[in-house]
Parts: C-alpha cells; structure tokens; sequence
C-alpha cells in the first residue's frame, strides 16, 4: 500500500515529526492483521509485509484488505493506493502489470497509463514507461481502448528508490493531521448529534481525544450512556482508542433544582460541567476543551451564555461548530456514521432537567448570584472524585 502524506507533507521542519506520528499509529493499528514493514520516502510511505518476507507466503499472512479499510479512516493521510511492488527492470514491470491489473481491467472498456519517475536513473522515460505498459495492457485485454480525458481506470507505474510500484485509482483519504501530533484535549459528550461530530473535527486536527460525559442515574438510563460508548466508538475508528471518564451529575442537578432559580438552571449546569470537565482534563494531560455548540442554536448557545460557560474554566474551550448550521453538522454526523446513533431516543441530563424559560441574555453578576447558594467547589470534587473511566477501543 502506497500512503501518500495530506497537508503535513507542507510542514518544513516538522515533517519528519508529523511522519512519525503517522507511522507510529498506523503501526498500532495495523499490528493485528499481520507484521509490517513501514519505509517513507519522497512524501509517501510504503506499507508492506515485513522485510525479507516479500514471497507470496508473506502477502497471504497480512490482512490487505482489512487493512486498507482501516486505513481509510487514519487522519494524516490524503490519498492511499493499493499496489503491486516488483523490481526496477521493464520486463518485470510489463508481466506485473498484465497480471496484477486483471480484476480492474477486465470489467473496464478505457484505461490509461500514468508514470511518475523518482529515481531519474531509470533507462526509460516517463512517456516510454507508459507507451510500453499501455501497450502491454492493450495486447492482454484486446477489449480495451484508450482513453486519456475520462477513463474508466488509470493505471500508474511509480519507479521509485527501490522498486517500481503498480497501482490503480487511488483512494481519498481522510485528510487532516495524524493523531496527538496537536495534543490532547477532552471532549465533552452527549448523546446528541453534535458533539460527536465536534470530536471528530478536532480529532481530524490531531488532537488526541478523552472524553468526558455527565451522567445522571436514575434521571437518565443506562441505555443513554450506553450510546455516548457508541457515539465515541465510530469516533475512536479513525482518532484512535479514547479514554471516556463518565461522571455522576445527579447530586448536582438536584442541587441546582433545590438552591437555584429555575430560568438559570441549564446556565449553572453548563458552568458546573466545564469546571468539573477542566479539572479532569488536567488531571489527564489534557491541554484543552471540545464542546458541541453551535451559534444561537439553543438557550444556552447564545454568546452571553458562552461567554459565562468560558468565564469558569481557564482551558481554551473549542467550539468546531460554531459556525455551522444544523443541516451542515447532521451531513456530517451521517459521513461519519454517528447519525444513526445520535437519534435513538433516549434522554440526556439536559432534557431531563430543562426550565420552561431559560435565560437567553445572561448577565454575568445575575448568574453568579442565581449561583450563589451552591457549594460549587465541594460539588465539583465530589464529582470528579466520582469519575468512572472506560477505554472505547477504535474495533
Ligand atoms: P449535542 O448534540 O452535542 O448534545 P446540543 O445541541 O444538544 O449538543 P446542549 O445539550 O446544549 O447542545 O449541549 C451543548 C454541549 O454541551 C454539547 O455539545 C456537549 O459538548 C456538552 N454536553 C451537553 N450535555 C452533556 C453531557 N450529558 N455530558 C457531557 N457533555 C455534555
Ligand atoms: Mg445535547
């Protein structure tokens, strides 16, 4: 499999960092379907069976095709191709091509032929490398034709430093930067359709995710927890494993319910959730927040209510959806395959306890009044002391 690097291949200095990142999480990933050798060169890396083991043999004890589903899904990467490695001498080339091209070419009607040469000491050319490819490919499947504008398959033959590689369309990618190369951050995750979408974007970003999800037995069933495990596992196959730490919001909700004035109520609870959320990402290295929110999407979603959200935590708290509407976000979620998850029915901490007129324009002083009677800090300890952590592994 040839991987070819997305916007990192851009980073001067940094590259050989970013490729590392990248080279080490794929190593982690593929590690159980089969042993691999990994080489990078010129902007692309090579993944194959490990050195030594190039027979037939070898091939048969590496899983390709998991592996390349895998890999469509691995941020960092912007185009992959499967492809058939042989020696750098024309004659090889030409049997390879008739041979490792029969499933692509055989149910095509045009093709054409595209040659990149790196290692500008090979005797042909790039145009004589796809005249005699094309050639060969026409004499073995006499239905084809040529087609250089829109062809039904392009086939490529890349003579690099030490092979000459073989390959049909190349796949997209999933883009983006290759996992931790950004950090950690946490995100915190609901049930809905939008902060799982809010994790992926900035896991596309090369942040490495924990999440964190308040839960508030008997309020809410299991089963709502149940779908954050869900929502974090189509997330964790392309970010990697996540770490979830499911905190016990009841406590605090029925002290919000007993002490605080019911128009306030979603304000407060969000405030408490980001001080709780911004001890426990540091407490696991975590430089950053992730929430789901959208501009003026609901109540709580204003600026003035943002604005006293962000006011207690001192983290940079990330909002990739700010600016995005519904419609955009659901398309997304539905991309990732969270869709489905995001809309079974049941309830989250939020619905459960909303006020019938929540504050839209909140000053900070009214808040921190309607706050007052609350124990914040002995609140926030005996819930983060109560944080229970999940692994939600990326299979
Ligand atoms: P979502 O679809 O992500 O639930 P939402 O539009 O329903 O978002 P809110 O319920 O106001 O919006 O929540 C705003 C953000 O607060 C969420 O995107 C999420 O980051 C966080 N959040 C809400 N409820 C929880 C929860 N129970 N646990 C952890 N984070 C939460
Ligand atoms: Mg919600």
């Amino acid at each position: 499999m040839l991987i070819k690097y997305g916007e990192m291949a851009l980073k001067g200095l940094n590259r050989r960092a970013f490729e590392e990142q990248l080279r080490k999480d794929l190593a982690g990933r593929l590690r159980t379907l089969g042993e691999w050798e990994f080489t990078s060169a010129q902007s692309t890396l090579r993944v194959g069976p490990l050195r030594g083991k190039t027979s037939a043999a070898a091939y048969a004890e590496v899983d390709m095709d998991a592996a390349a589903e895998m890999v469509r899904r691995v941020f960092g990467i912007a185009a992959y191709a499967r492809a058939a490695q042989t020696e750098k001498d024309m004659a090889r080339i030409l049997e390879t091509a008739a041979d490792y091209f029969v499933p692509h070419l055989s149910a095509a009607r045009t093709f054409k032929c595209e040659a990149k040469r790196a290692d500008k000491s090979f005797p042909l050319n790039s145009p004589q490398i796809c005249a005699a490819v094309g050639e060969r490919l026409l004499e073995t499947f006499p239905h084809l034709r040529v087609d250089v504008l829109q062809p039904d398959v392009t086939v490529t033959i890349e003579v690099r430093d030490r092979y000459a590689f073989l390959h049909a369309d190349q796949c997209k990618g999933a883009g983006g930067m290759p996992a931790g190369s950004a950090g950690s951050a946490a995100v915190l995750i609901s049930g809905g359709i939008d902060s799982p979408v809010a994790a992926w974007m900035m896991a596309k970003r090369g942040l490495r995710l924990t999440g964190i999800h308040f839960a508030s037995p008997p309020y809410t069933s299991p089963l709502a927890e149940g779908k954050v495990h869900n929502l974090l596992g189509e997330v964790a196959k392309y970010s990697g494993r996540i770490p979830l730490l499911v905190v016990p919001f009841t406590h605090i909700q029925e002290e919000i319910r007993r002490l605080c004035p019911e128009d306030y109520f979603t304000l407060i609870m969000r405030r408490m959730m980001m001080r709780i959320a911004e001890m426990l990402a540091r407490r696991e290295g975590c430089q950053a927040l992730i929430t789901g929110e959208s501009m003026g999407q609901v109540a709580s979603q204003t600026m003035e209510a943002l604005a006293s959200t962000d006011a207690v935590t001192s983290l940079p708290v990330f909002r990739p959806l700010i600016g995005s509407d519904k419609e955009e976000v659901v398309s997304l979620a539905r991309k990732i395959g969270t869709f489905d998850i995001s809309i079974q029915p049941y309830e989250d901490c939020c619905t459960v306890f909303t006020p019938r007129h929540p504050r839209t324009r909140p000053r900070r002083s009214a808040v921190e009044a309607a706050e007052a009677p609350l124990d914040v800090a002995s609140l926030c300890a005996e819930a983060a002391e109560g944080a229970k952590k999940i692994i939600i592994r990326n299979t």
